[in-house]
């Protein structure tokens, strides 16, 4: 699940990674009324935003990391949400998905330096 391709590129890893940290909150956290594709509606619902956010991304390929990024595109609602997911997620993804993790991390020095 957490190698499935979203897409080429900065916005594929991206997207990626806001769907593994959805995920992973949702079913850790227990929501209520997870449905077959394992998320509750807020999560699944937030999910489309945060991946809809990327494709819409004024940088394309060539962005930021959402969190180091000026332009704040997320609305104030969705934003708390997906930070509340990230602060829960941030830290069990190396236990969740060590070597997705290490990749993610350790990706994003040898890309910046590839481009
Ligand atoms: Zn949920």
């Amino acid at each position: 699940m957490v190698s499935r391709r979203m897409g080429p590129g900065r916005i594929g890893r991206e997207k990626a990674t806001v769907d593994f940290m959805i995920r992973l909150a949702c079913s850790g956290r227990k929501h209520q009324d997870r449905g077959p594709d394992g998320l509750c509606p807020e999560c699944r619902e937030l999910r489309l935003y945060a991946l809809a956010r990327l494709d819409a991304c004024r940088y394309g390929n060539a962005k930021p990391s959402c969190r180091s990024c000026r332009t704040h595109c997320y609305l104030p609602v969705p934003r708390e949400r997906i930070r509340a997911v990230m602060r829960w997620s941030g830290p069990r993804m190396p236990l969740a998905a060590p070597l997705y993790w290490l990749r993610h991390t350790f990706g994003k020095r040898s890309q910046a330096g590839g481009r």
